[in-house]
């Protein structure tokens, strides 16, 4: 297809866009072109596939919109899950433009009203997170790594899972005199199921280990020293995972104020491609 005549029309990049990780953690990514991704907009197969409600739960629809529309990123699925949110928005602005639309119903008086939101407001409100400071813990460092996007989505998909299982139960034997231990039992293995993939997710962002007798990198050995450590830690870990995930949800808080009545609502959006603008629970 390269001796198209028409090549010279083909989609360009509208924009470029710095990742919040600066693609610090994706060395596949050419240097040259780390403080500026550009984005391409989006095609008629690529508008179609983010309507396909299969590919988009299983994340195969978010990674194939980044290799459509972000050349420059050689694997989209390695990369953090952070990065590819804000490219996701990106995709969003080159091509429809840097607003958005949302329709806000007015908790007091249930006026509907449309407000404009750029993009570029949200896309600046992510934390940067080019260096992560290390857990310490008795003298050792441990060195994280915000998820990948491949990573974030197993998890969903696992808790999505598991949850299906509970309601399940909870329906077969609602009604049922079910002895509280066989349930206890039920729920457990089912809240097993899903604090031993956490513990997978946490095992996958740790970069490395810094000990006093050199550094640690091997998976096996980091998964089993974090079975084996006390709970505390894996909370601190934990908690800095979550802070390198997602973007935080202030990115996409808004405060709406009612042309009718005045009535000031915060509201915080889901921006997501299952509902692009929809509002969040
Ligand atoms: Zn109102």
């Amino acid at each position: 297809m390269t001796n198209n005549p028409l090549q010279k029309y083909f989609r360009k990049p509208s924009i470029y866009i710095k990742l919040p990780t600066g693609g610090k953690f994706n060395p596949e990514i050419s240097t040259s072109q780390l403080d500026e991704i550009g984005v391409l907009p989006m095609t008629a197969i690529d508008e179609i596939t983010l309507k396909n409600p299969d590919a988009l739960l299983n994340g195969e629809a978010l990674i194939s919109l980044v290799a459509s529309c972000c050349p420059d990123i050689p694997n989209p699925r390695g990369m953090c899950n952070i990065d590819v949110e804000a490219l996701f928005l990106a995709i969003q602005y080159a091509t429809y433009g840097s607003e958005l639309t949302h329709t806000h119903t007015c908790k007091s008086c249930e006026e509907q009203s449309d407000f404009n939101i750029d993009i570029n407001v949200i896309l600046n409100r992510f934390p940067d997170i080019e260096k992560v400071e290390p857990v310490e813990f008795d003298g050792l460092k441990i060195h994280l790594q915000p998820p990948t996007v491949e990573a974030i989505t197993r998890l969903a998909l696992i808790d999505l899972e598991q949850q299906r299982i509970v309601r399940s139960i909870q329906d077969t034997y609602g009604d049922e005199v079910m002895k509280e231990d066989e349930l206890a039992r039920r729920f457990y293995s089912s809240f097993r199921t899903i604090a031993e993939h956490n513990v997978e997710l946490l095992a996958n962002t740790i970069n490395y280990i810094e000990t006093p007798d050199g550094d640690v990198t091997d998976y096996d050995t980091i998964s089993e020293f974090l079975e084996n450590i006390p709970t505390k830690v894996v909370n601190e870990i934990n908690e800095k995972i979550q802070f390198l995930s997602k973007k935080p949800e202030d990115a996409t808080t808004f405060e709406f104020s009612c042309p009718e009545c005045e009535t000031k609502d915060k509201v915080v959006l889901e921006v997501n491609p299952v509902n692009f603008f929809g509002t969040g629970s």
